[in-house]
This record gives C-alpha cells, structure tokens and sequence, in this order.
C-alpha cells in the first residue's frame, strides 16, 4: 500500500487522481431557469485553492477539476 487516501472521503485507494476542489455556486432562490444570461459573467462555481487526490467515487460524486501534474 501506498499509504495514500482520497482527500475527500478519507478511503485508501490505487486510483487517486489529482483534483482541485470546485464549490458550484447556488442559485438565487426564485430564481427560473431562463438560459445563461449573457450580462452574467460568473462562472457558476467557486474554485479553492485546495488540492487534493481523489477516489474515483468522489470524482463520480463531486464536481472538481483535473490537475495537470506536469
Ligand atoms: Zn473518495
């Protein structure tokens, strides 16, 4: 064993992958579903700055995005 565990659900696994963290913004509530506004420049998500290794599960689970490693 490695000795490594998913960052996010603590699980020893061979197949963690590089991932960092996004948190999907929530929608104003009331607000309807009208289509990207195009006057909204938000992206929709927040980055971190946390850099974590993944299960496949999580990275099933919960919405990141790939780190390059090189
Ligand atoms: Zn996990």
């Amino acid at each position: 064993m490695s000795g490594e565990a998913c960052g996010s659900c603590g699980r020893d696994g061979e197949d963690l992958e590089t991932v960092q963290r996004v948190y999907l913004d929530a929608p104003a509530p009331g607000a309807s579903e009208r289509g990207h506004d195009a006057t909204d420049d938000s992206p929709g998500y927040t980055l971190t700055d946390d850099i974590e290794q993944w299960c496949p599960t999580c990275r099933l689970t919960f919405p990141h995005l790939p780190v390059d490693p090189s």
